[in-house]
C-alpha cells in the first residue's frame, strides 16, 4: 500500500442489493455513496452520488442478473468520476458482514480460511452471509491485490459474558448446533454508545450506555464502560424488541401451535415471525412516519394504530428497565436509526413515566429536528437521554482502514 493510499470503499451486500460509499479517511470526506437493488430482476436500480468528489447524481434502471454484474456496474460507475477500483488511492475494501460466530471477535483481512469460516456459519446465517460472500468473491476477482477486510454485525457483541449469551437449554444441543445468543447491529451499538461517550465529554470506559437502535430491524444494548455485556437479538435478528416486520420476544411455544393447531409449515412460521409481524402485522403498515399519521387522524383506523405504538413502546420500555438492572448505574441512553433518530414521539413515550429511573425527555428538546448528536433530557436528569445518528459504514471504513495501517 502506498502512502497516498487513504480511500476506503466500504461495501454492504444484501440478497438482493449492494449499497456502497468511497470515503476517504484522511479527509473524511465521503466521495461516493451509491446502492443496486432489485439484483436479479428485470428492473434493478443503481443510484451513484459522487457529489463529494463533484460528479453528478446519476441513477439506472435494467436487469443486473447477479452480485458481480452489480459490482461491476458500480466499479464502471466510480471509474467515470476517476475514482475507479485501479486508483492507487484506495487502501481497502470494508465488507459488512452479518454473522461472525464466536471466532470473529474483531474485523479480520479476508483470505481463504476466512471465507471458508464465514461459510462455515450460513446455517445460523442463512439469509445474509451468503450475499456477503458473493460480495466478496466478486470484489477480490476485481481487485486481487488489494486487501479486503470483514467487518461482522456479531463482533460487538462477542464481550457478552456467557450467562447473558447462553439460552437455558441443554449444553450439548445448543453447543451441537451452536445455539446462543449472537446478537447483531454491533457495528452501530459500538459507534453510537462511543459517540454518545464523546457528547458527554467522557471516555467510553468510563460510560454505561443503553443505546437502541431503531430502524425497520431493532435491538437495543447495555454497554459497560465501552464492552456490550447483553443486547436483544439473539441467535438470529428475530428475539428482542417489537420491530417493523419482525415480532421480537415470543414465547416459543407460539410456534408448536402454529405448526399442530393451525397446520403451518416451518418456512411459513419462519415468513410470518420474520416478515410479516411487527408493527406490519399488528396494524398494516410498519413505517413509524405513517403510524403516526393514522394516530394522529383518529377513529377506528388510528386505535388500531395506537395499539401497534403502545406495543412497541411497551417492549422498548421493559428493555430500558432490564438493561438498567444489567447496568446497575446508567448514565446514558441513545436513540439511534431511522426510528431513533427520526420520531420525537417514540423517544418521549419510551421514556414517559422513567422519571423513577432519573430518565426524562425535555420537550422542546426532544421536538427539534438536526442530523446532529444531541441531548434531549434536562439539564438536571441524572441519566442523559441522547439521539446520535449512527454511522455504519464509516465504522466500517475506520475499523477496516486502522487494521490494514496496523
Ligand atoms: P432504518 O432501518 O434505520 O433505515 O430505518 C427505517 C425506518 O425509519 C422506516 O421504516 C421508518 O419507520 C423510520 N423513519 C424514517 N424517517 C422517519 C421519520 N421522519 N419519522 C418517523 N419514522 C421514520
Amino acid at each position: 500500500m502506498t502512502a497516498n493510499a487513504t480511500r476506503v470503499l466500504v461495501l454492504n451486500s444484501g440478497s438482493s442489493s449492494v449499497k456502497y460509499q468511497l470515503l476517504d479517511m484522511r479527509s473524511g470526506a465521503r466521495l461516493a455513496t451509491g446502492l443496486v437493488e432489485r439484483i436479479g430482476e428485470e428492473t434493478s436500480r443503481l443510484v451513484h452520488n459522487p457529489s463529494a468528489a463533484g460528479g453528478e447524481r446519476r441513477e439506472a434502471e435494467g436487469a443486473i442478473p447477479d452480485h458481480e454484474a452489480a459490482l461491476k456496474a458500480v466499479a464502471a460507475e466510480l471509474a467515470a468520476d476517476g475514482l475507479g477500483l485501479g486508483s492507487p488511492e484506495l487502501a481497502a475494501i470494508g465488507h459488512r458482514v452479518v454473522h461472525g460466530g464466536l471466532k470473529f471477535s474483531a474485523p479480520t483481512v479476508i483470505d481463504e480460511a476466512v471465507l471458508k469460516e464465514i461459510e462455515r456459519l450460513v446455517p445460523v446465517a442463512p439469509l445474509h452471509n451468503p450475499a456477503n460472500i458473493t460480495g466478496i468473491r466478486t470484489a477480490q476477482a476485481l481487485r486481487p491485490d488489494l486487501p479486503q477486510v470483514a467487518v461482522f454485525d456479531t463482533a460487538f457483541h462477542t464481550t457478552m459474558p456467557e450467562y447473558a449469551a447462553r439460552y437455558a437449554i441443554d449444553v450439548a444441543t445448543a453447543d451441537a448446533h451452536r445455539i446462543r445468543r449472537y446478537g447483531f447491529h454491533g457495528t452501530s451499538h459500538a459507534y453510537v454508545s462511543r459517540r454518545t461517550a464523546q457528547l458527554l465529554g467522557k471516555a467510553p470506559q468510563d460510560v454505561n450506555v443503553i443505546v437502541l437502535h431503531l430502524g425497520n430491524g431493532a435491538s437495543a444494548s447495555a454497554v459497560q464502560g465501552g464492552r456490550c455485556v447483553d443486547t436483544s437479538m439473539g441467535l438470529t435478528p428475530l428475539e428482542g424488541l417489537v420491530m417493523g416486520t419482525r415480532s421480537g420476544d415470543i414465547d416459543p411455544a407460539v410456534t408448536f401451535h402454529l405448526k399442530r393447531v393451525a397446520g403451518m409449515s416451518t418456512d411459513e412460521i419462519d415468513e410470518l415471525l420474520n416478515k410479516k409481524s411487527g408493527l406490519l402485522g399488528l396494524c398494516g403498515d410498519n413505517d413509524m412516519r405513517e403510524i403516526r399519521r393514522r394516530i394522529d387522524a383518529g377513529g377506528e383506523d388510528g386505535a388500531r394504530a395506537a395499539l401497534a405504538f403502545d406495543i412497541y413502546i411497551h417492549r422498548l420500555k421493559k428493555y430500558i428497565g432490564a438493561y438498567t438492572a444489567v447496568l446497575g448505574r446508567v448514565d446514558a441512553v441513545a436513540f439511534t436509526a431511522g426510528v431513533g433518530e427520526n420520531a420525537a414521539p417514540v423517544r418521549a413515550a419510551a421514556i414517559a413515566g422513567l422519571e423513577g429511573l432519573g430518565m426524562s425527555v425535555d420537550a422542546s428538546l426532544n421536538a427539534v429536528r438536526s442530523d446532529e448528536a444531541r441531548l434531549i433530557s434536562p439539564e438536571y436528569a441524572r441519566v442523559a437521554v441522547a439521539v446520535v445518528p449512527t454511522d455504519e459504514e464509516l465504522e466500517i471504513a475506520q475499523q477496516t482502514y486502522a487494521l490494514v495501517n496496523a
